[in-house]
């Protein structure tokens, strides 16, 4: 068997004309590169971004896409539609597994295979990982982190500090609030294309003033590939992309270069390249997939082996509340001002030792304002999701996001003999049992029964709330709570707060 268009369900395979006229894709013969990336999206977009700048004029690199080109940009700066759901329409069935959302396993989102991979539908938010997060990290990967990178990946993807004077107002004032005891409280940094503003949000000069949209590796790339040099025919040195042409197999080749086989998903024909380097970035599940067929896959140390495919994690949040205030304290909310800002938990310990809150809160004031989808000042009361209704208050969301470490018991199984399409086991962290018994001791050193973690997460006000789901012993009951507990908490303590 072998790989084509219908191997994954939803998969789309096309050359459009649209692609054709805006980038040219490699035309040249010769299959040997110095790098090749296995995959264009966040991870191997930038990196082919920046090979290109560093070293464009040496070598000659080329970034093998499986997908087509959907979008030349991020779906926020073509349609209203929500990115998570539109980002749906796209996921292809690359993997199997039983089960819904309220199973104790499942992992509830697929990747999206195209050019630019997931950075086209994603939120461009980048808030900062703390350092009690990193703690979960190995060493060398924590120290290059704290020691410049996660800085220098913030500027790649052009951070955005600031909205403005409304949200810099809101912060200065949640800041006296007994909450900055355990909350480190910004402004949330978003990537953003926005080159007629600074990071400050301020226009870099007197005449233009929009941000431009959101982030994303498609249009990275079409810009590089546009200035560097030897596109053209494609036998020199520089960037070169080529998509529609799916990975089979990656092999040892001689002189330590490594042969690959890709698979033209349009026409089924086979092409073979070579490299002294290559990256694969085909995503968190792709690429241990890939690496587990390839011929290769024996020869690596058995240590390694075992990892591939394991540890896998995601990022567990509650549910949205949702509450409209005109203002915070003295500081008052415009209908038409807009701030997004996170509660960054300082990770501080209790005297157990163990973290007091390990967990993140997103606070976000008139949430689709900043997008460039929504910029019709009519639209703005038209009932979408933009809508305040007449009221002339602001909308306020707030939710939890946890830290979270590597899962070992998370797994890519082997794809069955000749298959592409393997099961994955995932632990669904909406499942209350999986947080009290795995993430929260791996996270925050808790031991606690779930009344103990309820009675941390919320306060007197909802703690009534909480105890009448003590009797329950059905686990969707009991997972639903949790997610509703964490809403009430957030709510409360929130609020509470910022209310004064
Ligand atoms: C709706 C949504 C919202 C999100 N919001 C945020 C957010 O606000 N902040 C945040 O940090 N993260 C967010 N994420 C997650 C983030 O987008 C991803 O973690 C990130 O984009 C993954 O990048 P990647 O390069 O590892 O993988 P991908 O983007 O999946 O790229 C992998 C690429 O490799 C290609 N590929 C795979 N296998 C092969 C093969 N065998 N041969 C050739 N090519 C191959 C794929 O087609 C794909 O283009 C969001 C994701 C979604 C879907």
């Amino acid at each position: 068997m072998s790989f084509n268009s219908s191997t994954y369900v939803n998969f789309v395979s096309a050359a459009s004309a649209a692609q054709e006229r805006l980038f040219l894709q490699y035309l040249g013969h010769r299959s040997d590169f110095d790098i090749i990336i296995i995959g264009s999206g966040i991870g191997g977009g930038v990196l082919g971004d920046d090979l290109a700048e560093r070293l464009g004029k040496q070598k000659r690199i080329l970034v093998l896409e499986a997908g087509s080109f959907l979008y030349p940009t991020h779906v926020y700066n073509v349609c209203r539609f929500p990115n998570a759901s539109l980002a749906k329409h796209f996921g292809c069935g690359t993997f199997w597994q039983s089960g819904n959302e309220q199973s104790q396993n499942y992992i509830g989102e697929q990747p999206q295979l195209n050019f630019g991979g997931r950075s086209i539908f994603w939120s461009g938010l980048i808030p900062s990982i703390q350092g009690w997060e990193l703690e979960f990290f190995p060493d060398r990967v924590r120290q290059d982190l704290q020691s410049g990178l996660l800085a220098r990946a913030g500027e790649t993807m052009n951070e955005s500090r600031s909205m403005g004077a409304t949200a810099q107002a809101i912060v200065s004032k949640l800041r006296q609030s007994p909450l900055a005891q355990d909350f480190s409280i910004q402004e949330t940094p978003r990537a953003l294309h926005q080159p007629y503003l600074t990071s400050e949000g301020v226009p870099s000069d007197q005449f233009f003033t929009e941000p431009t949209g959101v982030f994303n590796t498609a249009e990275l790339l079409i810009n590089q590939a546009g200035l560097t040099p030897g596109v053209n025919h494609g036998d020199g040195p520089g960037l070169q992309l080529l998509l529609n042409h799916f990975v089979e197999d990656v092999q040892n080749a001689d002189s330590n270069r490594f042969e690959l086989v890709t698979r033209n998903s349009l026409t089924g024909q086979i092409r073979n390249f070579n490299a002294g380097t290559v990256v694969l970035a085909g995503g968190s599940i792709e690429s241990p997939k890939l690496l587990r067929r390839s011929s290769l896959f024996p020869w690596l140390p058995d240590g390694v082996k075992s990892l591939v495919g394991r540890g896998l994690t995601d990022h567990p949040t509650s549910n949205e509340i949702t509450t409209f205030v005109t203002n915070i304290g003295s500081v008052p909310i415009p209908k038409d001002s807009h701030a997004k800002i996170v509660f960054y938990s300082r990770g501080l310990r209790d005297s157990q030792n163990q973290i007091r809150y390990p967990f993140n809160v997103e606070m976000n004031i008139n949430h689709e304002y900043w997008h460039l989808r929504e910029n019709d000042p009519k639209e703005r009361d038209s009932g979408g999701a933009t809508s305040n209704g007449n009221s002339g208050a602001s909308r306020v969301d707030i939710k939890f996001s946890f830290g979270n470490c590597l899962d070992n018991t998370n797994e890519v199984l082997p794809a069955p003999p000749f298959g592409y399409v393997p099961q994955v086991n995932f632990r669904n962290l909406k499942w209350m049992d999986h947080l009290a018994q795995s993430r929260f001791p791996a996270v925050a050193g808790w031991q606690k029964s779930y009344d103990e973690i309820w009675a941390r997460c919320t306060t007197p006000p909802v703690a009534s709330a909480c105890r009448t789901g003590q009797g329950m012993t059905d686990p969707s009951s009991r997972n639903q709570l949790w997610t509703r507990i964490c809403a009430l908490s957030a709510h409360s303590i929130f609020m509470s707060a910022i209310c004064r």
